[in-house]
């Protein structure tokens, strides 16, 4: 169901979920400073309630209403990457509500580019909880329709077209001098090394602590399989003529099979379709989606991520 700014407005101060668009993906938007609310987005999303939200505010002056510190590298961080698809998690004030970071002691902030996502927190004044507007492990929406797809037409949706920038945002936490990276997006990490005047903190745990991030995660419903190069590709789906394939590529349109799309050979593009290719081949039910790993690159580190977890098959019980 689409409605209005007003609408949205109304219905998130009443304590209800929306449906927004913002630069990397739509989000499924509830006032962050209310309990019951927050707990719509689990419920609708079917989300874990160990797996914590991103605090969307209206400016950079927002942040100390949810940051108990704000050093200088988040803060030289957050005026570069600002207004943009770039998340800080930072130590949480004590009055930030415990349902929105999951029992964490610190909370993840951003401050979206979107237009209309930005005019909807300035006139709302609330500060928004929004992880992607999905089913729990699904393919991320990158539309309105994508959204009303997985949560049902019974959905407030606020349009806002197309997301430009596709992908969900680079999260970065800063403790003090330090910063890690949790998870990687379209703000790469050798911009945000520059910036930060320093490499990311590697400790001597496997990996970050990013609470949720599961290796299953942004996935269409149909099995995927990646591939390290073409030839490899070309080769398996001449086994399975049914099979539909993600390529990589400036490929002729003519020369490309209904069951096959190819994303530009830019990540920055790539990105921006990445989700509703994935969604196009998906609701062709093929009983297998056959992908074309993007090159091991920086420039590419993101999409890579979000396709390995796409293909992420869990292990069989025994
Ligand atoms: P999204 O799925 O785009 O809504 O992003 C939410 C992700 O941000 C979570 O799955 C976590 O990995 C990360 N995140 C959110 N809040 C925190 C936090 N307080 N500490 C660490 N990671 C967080
Ligand atoms: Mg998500």
């Amino acid at each position: 169901m689409r409605i209005s700014l007003d609408k949205a407005i109304k219905l998130l101060k009443a304590g209800e979920v929306v449906a927004i668009p913002t630069e990397t993906v739509y989000g499924l938007a509830a006032d962050a400073r209310n309990d019951q609310a927050i707990a719509k987005i689990y419920a609708t999303k079917e989300r874990p309630a160990n797996n914590p939200l991103i605090v969307h505010i209206a400016g950079i002056d927002q942040i100390t209403e949810w940051a108990s510190d704000f050093p200088p590298l988040a803060q030289k961080l957050a005026t570069t990457f600002w207004p943009g698809p770039f998340t800080l998690v930072l130590p949480a004030r004590a009055d930030v509500p415990v349902t929105v970071r999951a029992g964490e002691p610190t909370v993840a902030l951003r401050v979206p580019s979107h237009v209309i996502c930005l005019q909807l927190l300035r006139e709302s004044g609330l500060g928004l909880a929004a992880p992607s507007a999905n089913k729990y492990t699904q393919l991320s929406p990158t539309t309105a329709a994508h959204v009303e797809f997985s949560l049902g037409d019974d959905i407030p949706v606020l349009e806002g077209g197309p997301c430009q920038v596709g992908i969900e945002s680079t999260i970065v936490s800063v403790n003090g001098d330090d910063w890690q990276l949790l998870r990687p997006g379209m703000i790469s990490e050798s911009v945000i090394t520059l910036v930060a005047g320093k490499p990311a903190l590697h400790t001597s745990d496997e990996k970050p602590k990013a609470p949720g991030q599961h290796l299953l995660h942004y996935s269409p419903r149909t099995p995927c399989i990646l591939f390290d190069s073409r030839h490899a590709l070309d080769e398996y789906a001449a086994t399975v003529p049914a099979a539909a394939a993600l390529i990589l590529g400036n490929e002729n349109p003519t020369d490309i099979t209904k069951n096959k799309l190819a994303l530009a050979l830019n990540p920055v593009s790539a990105a921006e379709q990445l989700y509703a290719a994935l969604h196009t081949l998906d609701a062709l039910h093929a009983p297998v989606i056959l992908i074309e790993s993007p090159p091991d690159t920086p420039a590419w580190a993101a999409l890579r991520d979000r396709l390995h977890r796409a293909a992420y098959q869990p292990p069989t019980q025994k």
